[in-house]
């Protein structure tokens, strides 16, 4: 794992000690720090100092009431954060944490606004990436930290692409790598007595429902539970258009008419396609794709592609999150069900 620190002069540290120690003193300065997790990267500042969390909107342009993700190191810590908290929450920190699972609670009541977008709930997570683990332990309170990209834009899952996003916005930039999961933390609210899922993950709604012992309701509108989940969002540049295996042909011979310059992203590439067609394969498993997915989103814009047929996945275990983050890419997110 490389661990270089990227500090906004330019200056590099390569000591891990020095990285954690850089990052946390940015933060105690109120300053933004690029933080990898398991899942995307974030944008991380001190969750309990307003002028801190202010810069994260300022640095994303991101609107104010879309509320932050706060990030803790230890399950124990949740109740300096939520208040009326269900054994369902302490049944799924313990199956989930550390790792991409984030929980919807009642908000304690020094949450401040600014974090919850006004909200009476906080969204809770304790992060597995050991350098997310590092700088949260010796922080000792909460980083709030949203994905580390421009707002509607697609999420990090490199140091490099949060440098291209974000630049001289990021005080501190560690880097932990490529990331694992790849797409953002499976959200799941639990403050109103039932169990809903308002973004899917990593973390499948079978996972929660073995685990709680209860079923779990799948938003169809999950925007209206969860503000800034919306319709176009980890979008590409280029437009996206699902298509099945099938129809792919079809879709590129009309493309070729139009004289638009199109590639396609998909696990399998058909013999019928032209040559010339740039293909951004996907691995086999749900999993290798939505490590894969967003990588995959911003080679297309970087040959500048003017529409990208993907053929989606299944919808079984991750398949779901997969389809969620590609149905809002192509501006579907309104009819998910
Ligand atoms: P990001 O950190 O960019 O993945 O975005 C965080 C997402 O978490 C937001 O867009 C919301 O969808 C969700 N979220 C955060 N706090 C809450 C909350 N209190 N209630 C519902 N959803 C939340
Ligand atoms: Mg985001």
């Amino acid at each position: 794992m490389s661990t270089i620190a990227q500090q906004a002069g330019g200056a590099q540290t390569t000591a891990h000690g020095n990285d954690v120690q850089a990052a946390v003193e940015a933060l105690r300065r109120g300053g933004l720090i690029g933080l990898p997790t398991e899942t995307v990267y974030g944008l991380g500042a001190d969750a309990s100092n307003p002028a801190a969390v202010a810069r994260i909107f300022a640095a994303k342009q991101r609107p104010a009431d879309h509320p932050l993700i706060v990030h803790l190191h230890r399950t124990a810590q949740l109740e300096q954060w939520a208040r009326a908290i269900p054994t369902a929450a302490w049944r799924l920190a313990e199956a989930f944490w550390p790792g991409p699972l984030t929980l919807v609670l009642p908000r304690a009541r020094s949450v401040l606004d600014a974090v919850t977008g006004g909200l009476d709930t906080v969204a809770l997570r304790v992060p597995a990436h050991p350098l997310a683990r590092a700088v949260l332990e010796e922080f000792a309170g909460g980083i709030a930290a949203p994905s580390a990209n421009r707002h509607k834009k697609i999420s990090p899952t490199t140091a490099q692409d949060v440098r291209e996003e974000l630049g001289d916005a990021v005080d501190v930039l560690l880097d932990g790598g490529e990331c694992r999961v790849g797409i953002e933390s499976t959200i799941v609210d639990l403050s109103t007595g039932t169990m809903r899922l308002l973004r899917p993950g990593a973390i499948t709604a079978d996972d929660l429902e073995r685990t709680v012992g209860e079923p779990v309701e799948l938003l169809i509108h999950p925007s209206i539970r969860s503000p800034g989940r919306m319709v176009l969002h980890y979008a590409p540049n280029a437009r996206v258009v699902l298509a099945s295996m099938e129809e792919v042909a079809e879709r590129l011979a009309e493309y070729a008419v139009l004289g638009v310059h199109v590639g396609v992203l998909s696990a399998k590439r058909a013999p019928s396609w032209p040559a010339h067609i740039p293909w951004l394969p996907l691995g086999d498993s749900a999993s290798e794709q939505a490590q894969q997915l967003y990588r995959r989103l911003r080679e297309a814009d970087g040959m500048r592609l003017a529409a990208l047929i993907v053929v989606p996945p299944g919808d079984r275990g991750m398949g779901h999150a997969l389809r969620d983050r590609l149905w809002r890419a192509a501006g579907l997110g309104d009819v998910l069900a």
